[in-house]
């Protein structure tokens, strides 16, 4: 009896010595921070759960309030994995020393090197489109993003706010195309154009687009995929409305955003977190992605299967570095003010 006393007791010490950290390091589970909002990423988690035996515990929250609340829980965050939407977003984790480098050989091979960064790794690519009133403008008037600023468009110009991140990361690449002054051009003119002040999201510019209230709009195309996917028939009417133009196809592309994560520095479970970003990056979660959010894979070759996608068809992606989208963020907001884009 005594003895096993001694015994249970010494396992005691032992469970003690090895610290909270430790054991919580060697359980199965991995913690994720998660801004991104839709539903369909449950069979994500599901299909690395299968993989690996790894359980998510899951934490969702609005993009800027997680990066709040990792900072806030310091070095006993139990956050593993950040997972959040928009380049500019992914960068202001870094800056905030939030997230830890990661070398992979598998993450390096899978997704294409302007996509990703030391710390931080792209998972799903949207394009930001221009969309119009069919039979009130012509697609040939909106073959660019240039367009938006023409006179011709006066009155017909719908946007969300200005500082928005998908107009942020825009701007940041029309900045980086083309510099500080011309971009502030660009964005005077789309002001002078506007149909009504910025509201809404990309969602009610489709709407807006779609009844008239203005002609010409952008939106990320996943927005047009799930309406053009809804079960109810007002939105596939919505879109039977509204035309969709490539943008910029004989300059540098389409503006891509990327929803994307990385490791966080005071991950309890580094291993699990470095496996879930690669599971991330598989044929399998890729088509997740696509098939059930409506975004493109970033591994070349993936095939998926979603009639809307494949309705949108082919286009060229700008391939400016997601890194140089974050690198101009400030100064896109600063032009954005400046220009009176609210
Ligand atoms: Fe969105």
């Amino acid at each position: 009896m005594k003895s096993w006393y001694c015994l249970l007791s010494a396992l005691a010490l032992t469970a003690t010595a090895l610290g909270s950290a430790q054991l919580q390091a060697q359980e199965k589970v991995l913690n994720l921070y998660s801004a991104r909002h839709y539903q369909t990423d449950e069979a994500l988690y599901d299909g690395f759960t299968r993989q690996t035996g790894i359980v998510v515990k899951r934490i969702e929250g609005k993009e800027d309030e997680l990066l709040e609340r990792i900072r806030n829980e310091g070095a006993n965050s139990p956050a593993d994995v950040l997972l959040t939407v928009d380049a500019a977003r992914l960068a202001a984790a870094h800056e905030m020393g939030l997230l830890t480098p990661v070398k992979s050989s598998i993450l390096e091979a899978r997704i294409p090197v302007h996509l990703r960064t030391a710390d931080w790794f792209s998972f799903s690519l949207r394009a930001r489109v221009i969309i119009y009133t069919k039979g009130v403008v012509k697609p040939e008037e909106v073959r660019n993003y240039s367009d938006l600023a023409d006179p011709r468009l006066k009155g017909k110009v719908c946007s969300r706010s200005g500082s928005h991140p998908y107009n942020l990361s825009l701007m940041a690449s029309i900045i980086a195309h083309q510099g500080e002054a011309k971009a502030e051009q660009w964005a005077k003119g789309v002001v002078t154009n506007f149909a009504r002040p910025p509201k809404g999201g990309d969602t009610d510019q489709i709407r807006a687009v779609a009844a008239g209230e203005c002609a010409v709009a952008v939106s990320n195309t996943y927005y047009l995929a799930r309406l053009m996917r809804s079960d109810k028939p007002e939105d596939r009417k919505t879109m039977e409305k509204v035309g969709v133009v490539w943008p910029d196809q004989q300059g540098h592309g389409a503006h891509i955003n990327v929803s994307g994560g990385g490791v966080l520095k005071n991950a309890p479970h580094r291993e699990a977190a470095v496996k879930f970003l690669e599971y991330l990056s598989s044929d399998e979660a890729q088509r997740y992605f696509a098939d059930g959010n409506n975004e493109w894979p970033v591994v070349a070759g993936v095939k998926i299967a979603n009639p809307a996608l494949e309705a949108l068809g082919r286009f060229k992606a700008d391939s400016l570095p997601v890194g140089s989208l974050a690198m101009y963020r400030a100064k896109a907001q600063i032009v954005f003010d400046r220009a009176g884009y609210r």
